[in-house]
């Protein structure tokens, strides 16, 4: 967001006065009522807009959890905190060297005042450690009623700042919110490197959803998930294939070459996540299935764990397959089978086999999957 306007002249005296506190910000503004205009150092402004960030969560909130909305909120307003750079340079050009808690503070003044930011105080201090404090966000009034720390503007907002200013990565997590019940709203932000590891840890834990991570660049015909790239394709690809091989080789074959195709692209998958640094066998598994799961293949609805003989069992609410069969009288989901089995089979190293035994297309309520050992890794 620009806060300046090089048709302003502001000068370091003028910072200094707002962060000293010997001035506000209505020395600098101006309202045109008439025009419909307010302005604060020669640039447009509005004030306290409680129905645009109750809009904002919302629309977040229809296609996600709150948790999540949240977050989605914070990657939006890290945009917002990354334009304040200009204000920066400026201030560098002024001779005014403030460090980038300093600085934080300057904007967030300067938002407060013309009704949007809250006045932060400055806790702690570190080279790669900012702890920040402030009595109440609007947001934190605006969405009381969620009962859970709510503002995303202001951490997506500070770690934008902080990001611009420093040119390394900052992430800031809310540690207490008024919305939450606690006596401030409080953020820590902490200086480090979004790896891909950090990226696909957060999404399997349940911290971000892959719709953060998604860069989507339609006109050169590219996206990419983190760091790989992806693609979009329709469902009834999986109708398409698989009568396609029934016509050439017969169902059950053709169900046989599904499976066994998807079973190496499950495996493939997770010596992909061990490349990058995963290894626990658990979190493996978990994060290729939240991994299809987010990206449309499946919800999964539970899933057991039977010890005594050694059977996992996955209940999944639909599948890519069933759904695109539609009710068929019998099973369909085969590329799903092979799937969930090359995942368990790359994560935990071991020898496994998979069936559907329940299939919506069958006309059950879900499709059921169970993975058992191989006997003698046949
Ligand atoms: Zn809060
Ligand atoms: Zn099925």
């Amino acid at each position: 967001m620009r806060i300046f306007d090089r048709n302003v002249t502001m000068k370091k005296e003028d910072f200094e006065a707002i962060l000293n506190g010997s001035r506000d910000v209505t020395a600098y503004m101006q309202v045109k009522p008439q025009e419909g205009i307010t302005t604060c150092f020669g640039v447009r402004t509005a004030s306290n807009p409680d129905y645009l960030v109750k809009a904002i969560y919302e629309m977040y909130e229809r296609s996600l959890n709150r948790k999540l909305a949240v977050k989605a909120v914070a990657q939006l307003f890290r945009s917002v905190g990354l334009g304040s750079l200009g204000l920066y340079r400026l201030l560098q050009k002024l001779g005014m060297e403030l460090s980038p808690a300093q600085f934080l503070v300057l904007v967030f003044t300067l938002q407060h005042q013309q009704g949007w930011g809250a006045p932060l105080t400055l806790v702690d201090e570190q080279e790669r450690r900012i702890i920040l404090r402030t009595n109440q966000t609007f947001e934190s009034q605006v969405l009381k009623e969620w009962k859970m720390p709510v503002c995303g503007i202001h951490v997506g907002w500070i770690e934008g700042v902080l990001t611009a200013v420093t040119g390394k990565n900052w992430f800031c997590l809310e540690t207490k919110c008024v919305a939450n019940g606690d006596d401030c709203c409080e953020f820590v932000a902490d200086q480090r490197e979004a790896s891909w590891k950090w990226k696909a840890e957060a999404i399997t834990r349940g911290d971000s959803a892959i719709t953060e991570y998604i860069d989507f660049r339609p006109l050169e015909g590219k996206i990419q998930l983190i760091d790989d790239p992806v693609v979009m394709m329709p469902r009834f690809i999986f109708t398409s294939m698989m009568n396609s091989l029934t016509r050439t080789m017969g169902e059950a074959p053709a169900g046989g070459v599904n499976y066994r195709a998807y079973m190496d692209m499950g495996k493939e998958n997770v010596a992909h996540y061990k490349k990058m640094g995963i290894s626990n066998p658990n979190t493996l598994a978990d994060m290729a299935f939240t991994f299809y799961s987010q990206m449309g293949w499946f919800r999964i609805i539970r899933m057991e764990w039977n010890e005594a003989e050694k059977v996992k069992t996955i209940t999944l609410e639909h599948t890519v397959e069933s759904e695109s069969f539609g009710k068929t009288g019998k099973k369909v989901c085969y590329c799903t089978a092979g799937l969930l089995t090359g995942i368990v089979e790359g994560a935990f190293g071991i020898k496994v086999q998979g069936k559907e035994i329940q299939c919506r297309s069958k006309g059950d309520e879900h499709c059921v999957f169970e993975i058992r050992n191989r006997p003698n890794g046949a």
